[in-house]
């Protein structure tokens, strides 16, 4: 079976296995974890901030992030399309008790203006009784946009305006390194423009689990206290911390054949009747595309390239195809021969 699924489906390598099995451990809750020491280290470091926090997910590190940010009944403006508002169970609402304010935009990157327009909307002075906004968050790269990239510019523009707002700009980091790798800019210069950032180790990556939190020590604390109110403080959690260590070492350069590989499934897709690509330029490691102009539904689709061995994804209405370490060029000429072939019935 070739998986396009998601990234999250890659596997830990023998390599990344061994250097697990040797891991020194030690209790994560105490801070006595001295791989998990090693890993907040790194990753300070690489994002240019003053601490960190391991958590077991992205996901985690959303919900802790938002909590630490926010109290009940504010604000937080986020993506029409983003993670916090399309997949994560309706987190924010539950464990943070926030208004989500969504942004609209064509590729899941909202400008300054969109920013202020959306908090004109909602709070229309000099009405009193509007909602306060509390956050400001942003998605590098943005998933459900097309695994798009925010420059350096659209960033430093919203957290400008966000700052004269007085609101903490949290960035979900979750593909951040496919960022860097292809733009070649720094994950710290991307970081600059935030006030919470996270990276996860489970995409691309290639770790079985774990993820990063990153912020000012005052703000980390603070996280620390909410990653153990949500039952998320670990013991010897340096088995998995060693994997992103391995991850962090290994694993970050090779991101540039994942995006290869999106191209050239893009090209492959381009010359198949029936298929309507909305990433016709995929920018990082995601392809999104339709195959209603063929006739065939979504669903039916999907189950014509599985009965095939190939697996993709129904995201936002349309198909979502994402390369990762364990697809090589090959698995990709064979997803291409695939969905022409299941196309032609
Ligand atoms: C995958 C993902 C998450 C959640 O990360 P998990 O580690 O799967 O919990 C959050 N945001 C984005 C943009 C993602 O793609």
């Amino acid at each position: 079976m070739i998986s396009l699924a998601s990234d999250t489906e890659t596997r830990p390598t023998q390599g990344m296995r061994a250097a697990m099995v040797n891991a020194e451990v030690g209790d994560e809750q105490r801070r006595e974890d001295p791989t998990v020491n090693r890993l907040l280290e790194m990753c300070s470091h690489i994002l240019g901030k003053e601490s960190a926090l391991f958590l077991p997910s992205g996901t985690m590190c959303n919900i802790v992030g938002l909590k630490t940010h926010t109290s009940p009944g504010r604000v937080v403006f986020a993506d029409r399309m983003s993670h916090i508002i399309r997949a994560e169970s309706g987190g924010p609402a539950f464990h943070s008790n926030v208004l989500v304010e969504a942004i609209p935009s064509p590729r899941g990157i909202f400008r300054a203006k969109d920013l202020l327009e959306a908090k004109e909307r909602l709070i229309a002075a000099p009405y009193p009784y509007g909602p306060a906004p509390g956050l400001v968050c942003v998605e590098q790269t943005h998933n459900f946009g097309g695994g798009t990239i925010w420059t350096l510019e659209e960033l430093e523009e919203v957290h400008h305006v966000s700052k004269t707002m007085n609101l903490p700009v949290h960035m979900d980091g979750a593909r951040l390194f496919n960022a860097v790798v292809k733009t070649g800019i720094k994950a710290s210069d991307y970081a600059k423009y935030t006030d919470s950032v996270w990276i996860d180790f489970t995409k691309g990556l290639g770790a079985p689990l774990g993820a990063v939190l990153t912020g000012s020590r005052e703000f980390i604390e603070r996280a620390r206290y909410y990653k153990h109110l949500f039952g998320g403080a670990l013991r010897q959690a340096g088995i998995a911390a060693q994997a992103c260590i391995f991850a962090l070492e290994n694993n970050i350069q090779r991101l540039n054949e994942d995006h290869e590989n999106a191209i050239a499934l893009a090209d492959g897709l381009a010359d198949i009747n029936g298929v309507e690509l909305f990433t016709p330029d995929p920018e990082t490691n995601m392809v999104f595309f339709s195959v209603q102009r063929s006739g065939m539904e979504t669903e039916e689709f999907l189950e014509q390239i599985q009965a095939r061995g190939l697996r993709m994804g129904a995201v936002g209405g349309g198909i979502r195809a994402v390369t990762h370490l364990d697809v090589t060029r090959k698995d990709i000429e064979e997803a291409v021969r695939i969905v022409a072939d299941s196309l032609k019935g």
